[in-house]
């Protein structure tokens, strides 16, 4: 194990869920907090569902002390592995309840409240006892009493906010607190003046209904915002809850109906049609068309029999299956996706990160604005500069409150990781994996994409056309030497050659016995078969292992190859056998999308290790231009960096399998249709069916998440940046009024309603 390994290796990731967050200035804190301490490498908060990814040195730091950390910054973490995803559930759904219950009560309370004061000044009947005019103490009372009680049942605004206000923090319910509570504190005061004096004029003095009304509508606000977010972590349940929880375990020609949990690896069950697959596994007896729409996202159902793979998830169609499984129920490949889509959806776009830096900092602007404001007109007020309609206290007291409330910035807060989590979860819908906040900015930015050539241009179906013979060599000959060393090769040629042969000779045991069996990436394979040293690939490989030289042939060679086929070579010891001639099918949207993406101003490349001509030919058929052939895989990623020199953003897509490097040194990797692990960890995006349109969608969803994140920041920004000079005094400059404290609470609401559901308009993305 090399020292880079050995570092990865110490490097521990944890999921914390996070209580006690409240808006995105608590998220910047956690995460300045944390990447500033030793030994955390990463973290990232997301504010859409309180869960942080923290990645740290297990050498260097103890989770306890992450935890201590976290604790000390006024939140409360627990482990995400020690919830039981049901109870989390039931426990979303009870807050839920509580909170709609809460709601409730609070409007009702708060519109009487209103009903009394507004009703009181405006003349509008109210009952003889109540009626300031014949019972003002009553009415004062009943009117600090409900306010107390709507302020007890809000109580976690106080706790919190005043909590990180004293460590020197303040955040959201910060800016509620302090604003309701200086409109209580002030009406307490009057109220103790009207039982002195029994002043009738001093009702118009009380804020008690902009206390309520403020809190009624931030919880109202609060809780359809969580009701959204519930709805949003539902598309990834959905997706985990896609697998069935028994299956039937054929055991010694009983069948057994077991929950997956038990089932075992190499254990048979059996699938009868209709039924959901339980496993991921292999074939090994029956036909018929399966539904993979929950993991590729291509509703059209794929025919499966013997030594096919299926997946968890997906549905039997028709058939009856026996299926061999390969993978606990744990590690399927729904899972792993299930799995995947939800730590992307936790990570940050770094557009994200702006609105974080802004967030940070925005809360104690807020406050010192109100003060500053405030007292700048007290100033004004004072020195006669400005006269006033109204008590001069009252007046600043209606800026102080307004202009922390308006300027929560909440909105701002959930403008990006609100519409991440709906975008990807959406994505996933469609069979488009994207990892990261990060690769879904990138994705929309990019000009130029590198197609790999086999298995994604075409559907690396290769099929036999012809078998070349040197010597009069057999060409039955040429394919059982050949077939014998591709047996052990994962490559499509290899694949093609195998299959061809087994279909000729039907059986395996015609074939050479194989030593010494070598995959050279690139170029081909060699091995012995008794004591002969066989080489299969392209000319490189022979030219390099027998300085072998085509001479007179050649020109047959190069015209088969002008029309599109692969050829290889195959030589025993130093002598030339023969070749075999290769074609491959196209995929018929291939051209399409290289139309499409054309029409969109992205240039398409064509990167192969096939031979030029090859390349040439089938780059023409497809309408690209721009060709770079003969490259080992090792050195594909060389190619990328040369166009990204250029200053291209390049995305690169292909199979994932020998593009590794390459699918990482681009901009944007996307591996295609493959159902391997390979494909999930190598590349930025994955795409889950073979289908290259899904790349077009691909690019437009992240085209429409981009800019659903940007109407949410201009709408949050702008709303937050006109609100401060309306609610800090300039409507009274333009009209003669003052913003009342209650109408900033409503549009503070409403900004945050209308982020989400922007965000979720996202869902009906086609
Ligand atoms: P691609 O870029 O099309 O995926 P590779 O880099 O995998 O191609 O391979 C490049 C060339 O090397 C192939 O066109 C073929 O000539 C030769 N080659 C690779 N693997 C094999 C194999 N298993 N058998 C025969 N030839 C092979
Ligand atoms: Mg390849």
């Amino acid at each position: 194990m090399n020292n880079l390994e050995q570092e990865k290796n110490k490097i521990k990731k944890i999921n914390l869920k996070i209580d006690g967050i409240s808006c995105q200035a608590c998220v910047a804190k956690i995460e300045r907090k944390l990447s500033r301490t030793d030994g955390v490498k990463n973290v990232s908060v997301n504010i859409s569902n309180n869960i942080g990814l923290v990645e740290y040195d297990e050498k260097s730091i103890k989770i306890d002390e992450i935890f201590k950390i976290i604790e000390k910054l006024g939140f409360s973490p627990t482990k995400k592995e020690d919830l039981d995803l049901n109870n989390e559930k039931n426990k979303v759904d009870e807050n839920l309840k509580k909170q709609l219950k809460n709601s409730k009560v609070v409007i009702i309370l708060s519109s009487i409240v209103m009903y009394l004061s507004m009703g009181s000044m405006m003349g509008i009947y109210i009952p003889n006892f109540i009626n300031p005019r014949q019972n003002l103490i009553i009415f004062t009372f009943t009117l600090f009493f409900l306010t107390t009680f709507v302020m007890l049942i809000a109580k976690r605004f106080y706790t919190v906010g005043f909590k990180q206000l004293f460590l020197k923090t303040p955040n959201m319910d910060s800016l509620i607190a302090i604003g309701t509570s200086a409109a209580y504190i002030y009406s307490l005061y009057i109220t103790y003046k009207i039982f002195l004096t029994h002043n009738l004029d001093l009702i118009h003095s009380l804020y008690y209904e902009s206390a309520t009304m403020i809190i009624a509508f931030i919880m109202i606000g609060k809780y359809l915002e969580n009701l959204s977010k519930g709805k949003v972590s539902e598309a990834i349940k959905k997706l985990a809850d896609f697998q069935v929880k028994k299956a039937n375990l054929i055991k010694e020609n009983e069948i057994l109906e077991i929950n997956i949990e038990d089932i075992k690896i190499n254990d048979i069950v059996l699938i009868k049609p209709g039924e959901k697959i339980p496993v991921d596994g292999i074939v090994i007896e029956g036909a018929s068309s399966v539904d993979e729409a929950m993991l590729s996202g291509e509703s059209i159902p794929v025919e499966k029999k013997k030594d096919d793979k299926v997946f968890s998830a997906s549905i039997n169609k028709n058939g009856i299956l026996k299926v061999k499984t390969t993978a606990l129920c744990k590690d399927s490949m729904i899972s792993k996706i299930a799995k995947l889509v939800e730590d992307a959806q936790m990570t940050k776009a770094p557009i994200a990160k702006l609105a974080d830096r802004i967030s940070l900092y925005f809360v104690p602007a807020v406050i010192s604005i109100a003060i500053l404001s405030s007292s700048l007109w007290y100033l004004l007020v004072k020195y006669n500069f400005v006269s006033v309609n109204k008590n001069i206290f009252e007046f600043i007291l209606t800026i102080f409150v307004s202009v922390l409330i308006i300027a929560c910035p909440c909105s701002l807060g959930l403008a990006t990781p609100m519409t991440i989590m709906v975008g990807t979860g959406k994505g996933a819908e469609l069979g488009i994996l994207i990892k990261s906040g990060e690769a879904l900015e990138t994705l929309q930015e990019i000009d130029t994409v590198v197609f790999d050539k086999t298995g994604t241009l075409t559907q690396a179906k290769l099929e036999i056309i012809d078998i070349i013979t040197n010597n009069n060599i057999k060409s039955n000959e040429i394919l059982k030497v050949a077939a014998s060393l591709e047996k052990n090769s994962e490559h499509p040629i290899g694949l093609a050659i195998y299959k061809n042969a087994k279909a000729k000779f039907k059986t395996d045991e015609t074939l050479y016995e194989t030593q010494n069996f070598k995959a050279i990436s690139g170029f081909g394979v060699e091995a012995e078969i008794n004591k002969d040293k066989i080489f299969l690939g392209n000319r490189k490989l022979l030219e390099e292992k027998i300085k072998f030289n085509l001479q007179e042939k050649n020109k047959i060679f190069e015209d088969l190859e002008a029309k599109g086929n692969t050829i290889v070579f195959l030589a025993k010891n130093s002598n030339f056998m023969g070749a075999i001639v290769l074609a491959d099918v196209l995929k018929n949207e291939s051209k399409t999308v290289i139309k499409k993406l054309n029409e969109i101003n992205i240039d398409s490349y064509m990167l192969t290790g096939d031979n030029k001509r090859v390349a040439t030919s089938i780059a023409n058929s497809l309408g690209i231009k721009n060709v770079i052939s003969e490259v080992n895989p090792e050195d594909k990623y060389k190619k990328i960096q040369d166009l990204q020199k250029e200053n291209k953003k390049v995305a690169m897509i292909g199979d994932g399998i020998n593009d590794s490097p390459a699918l990482a040194q681009a901009n944007v990797g996307i591996a295609i249709g493959t159902g391997t692990d390979i494909a999930l960890e190598s590349a930025d995006i994955v795409l889950m069916n073979k289908n290259l349109e899904t790349l077009i969608t691909a690019i437009r969803l992240s085209k429409a998440i981009m800019l659903n994140i940007k109407q949410n920041l201009f709408w949050a920004f702008i709303y937050n940046t006109c609100g401060i000079p309306i609610a800090a005094g300039g409507l009274y400059l333009l009209t003669g009024h003052l913003l009342n404290p209650m109408i900033a609470a409503l549009t503070m609401g409403l900004s945050s309603v209308s982020v989400v559901m922007n965000a979720l308009r996202l869902k009906n993305f086609k």
